[in-house]
């Protein structure tokens, strides 16, 4: 791979939870040179502005937009959200000021490619909004991806998904295989990035994991070792749940936060 010497922090799906991102910010802490933040910003949690803020501050190599950040910003109607999606949704459209909405409604859609080596999207690479469950799913975005690493959100679920291709010089006879490395559980997966294969990386969410872990998910690409860990870190979820209720937000969305579903 043609790499850019840089270790990335990866973040995605925050979903207004600020006591989540200041977690994981405090865990990352030098570990990165720049930042990638892959949607959803807002939607479900009690802190759209004060989180806008601190991802504003961050030394963004590139932010994209995610399905809740174009709602919220009125790009796109709730039709295809669920009652509790739309209520949040709605409540976000009313909480965010106008600068932040403005920022908001002005974040480019992805797939955005970051340098010769890795490409981002909040879904998949072939549609913003499309969710990766399978490995259909992943074979489908891989293969649409420009990039020997596409990294993706959306899904709250991390995930690495390996394709060795058969098409590779000095293997043309191999058929290609796609393996789902994993995250295998523990605070902490690594995965070195072998030149001689494509990956499809989802390195969770920040604010509304949804893996049956309640703890934060980030990731760092560290393209200097060709390596990439997703950590979990545990984070204050009482007061992030308490700010749901306060905000009048449905109570669903704060008891899901304590069983990271
Ligand atoms: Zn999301």
């Amino acid at each position: 791979m043609d790499w850019v010497l840089v270790r990335y922090l990866v973040i995605s799906d925050i979903h207004a939870n600020l006591e989540a991102l200041e977690a994981t910010l405090a865990a990352a802490a030098s570990g990165y040179d720049k930042v990638l933040m892959l949607g959803d910003l807002v939607g479900y949690g009690a802190d759209p502005n004060a989180v806008i803020d601190r991802v504003r501050e961050l030394p963004l190599a590139a932010v994209i937009r995610g399905n809740h950040d174009k709602v919220a910003a009125g790009i796109e109607s709730t039709d295809g959200f669920n009652f509790v999606a739309r209520a949040a949704v709605t409540w976000t459209a009313t909480a965010l000021t106008p600068p932040h909405l403005e920022w908001l409604t002005a974040l480019p859609a992805g797939p955005l490619a970051i340098d010769d080596a890795i490409e981002i999207c909040h879904g998949t690479p072939y549609d913003e909004d499309v969710y990766v469950f399978d490995d259909m799913d992943a074979f489908q975005s891989i293969r649409a991806s420009t990039r020997a690493l596409c990294l993706y959100g959306h899904t709250h679920v991390p995930a690495v998904f390996r394709l060795i291709d058969g098409s590779a010089p000095g293997d043309a006879h191999r058929d290609p295989s796609l393996d789902l490395l994993g995250p295998t559980g523990g605070p902490r997966f690594k995965v070195q990035l072998e030149e001689d294969a494509r990956f499809l990386v989802n390195c969770g969410a920040v604010g509304q994991p949804r893996d049956g872990d309640p703890r934060a998910s980030y990731g760092i690409v560290d393209t200097t070792a060709g390596l990439l860990t997703i950590s979990r870190v545990e984070y204050d979820i009482p007061a992030a749940q308490r700010k749901i209720i306060a905000a009048g937000l449905p109570d669903i969305l704060a008891r899901r936060l304590s069983v990271g579903r």
